[in-house]
């Protein structure tokens, strides 16, 4: 297999079991982690069942160390969540926004919110799709090779093997015998 589909399937491999642990995880129990940068953006990564929303918020008000919550999925939303506030239970591929007014130490400023949601069926179905198309591919080059054997045909090339000796007189190729 050549390095970069190699390096695809693993790829596809990985992101697919991260999701579909994410999903069932998701029905069970939410997660919640949250940071504030530096320059007073708010991240914040909430799962909810069958969906993870990723949100931003500018000039957040509050200090926000890193912080991982996790309970259950109505607990969790009375954390305070900001993605959980703005889509209610859509369950789709989603965007929103919202903002406020906020006083912080006298200077008057604007949150704005941005939450994107992605529902994990939809991104483990993509990740799948390179490892469907790897396995097809494998499946129709095995099935090749196989008819290729069975009518005395060189594998590498299709040549006419009927008369020719250890080696594919086309390619070169080691003859490899039917059974
Ligand atoms: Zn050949």
């Amino acid at each position: 297999m050549p390095i970069a589909r190699r390096l695809t399937v693993i790829f596809s491999s990985m992101m697919c079991g991260v999701l579909l642990v994410g999903f069932l995880r998701g029905i069970f129990i939410g997660d919640l982690l949250r940071w504030r940068t530096a320059r007073g953006t708010y991240f914040e990564i909430v799962t909810v069942p069958t969906q993870f929303r990723i949100s931003a918020a500018k000039n957040w008000p509050i200090a926000q160390p890193f912080s991982w919550i996790h309970g259950a999925y109505p607990e969790l939303s009375a954390a305070g969540a900001v993605g959980h506030h703005l889509m209610g239970i859509r369950t789709g591929l989603s965007s929103d926004s919202q903002s406020w007014r906020v006083n912080n130490n006298g200077t008057v400023g604007q949150v704005i919110v941005m939450t994107h949601a992605f529902p994990y069926p939809i991104l483990i179905v993509l990740t799948a799709i390179p490892l469907l198309l790897s396995w097809i591919s494998r499946r129709v080059l095995e099935r090749r090779a196989a008819q290729r054997r069975e009518r005395g045909l060189c594998v590498a090339c299709g040549y006419d093997l009927r008369a020719a000796g250890e080696r594919c007189s086309e390619c070169g190729s080691a003859i490899q015998n039917a059974g």
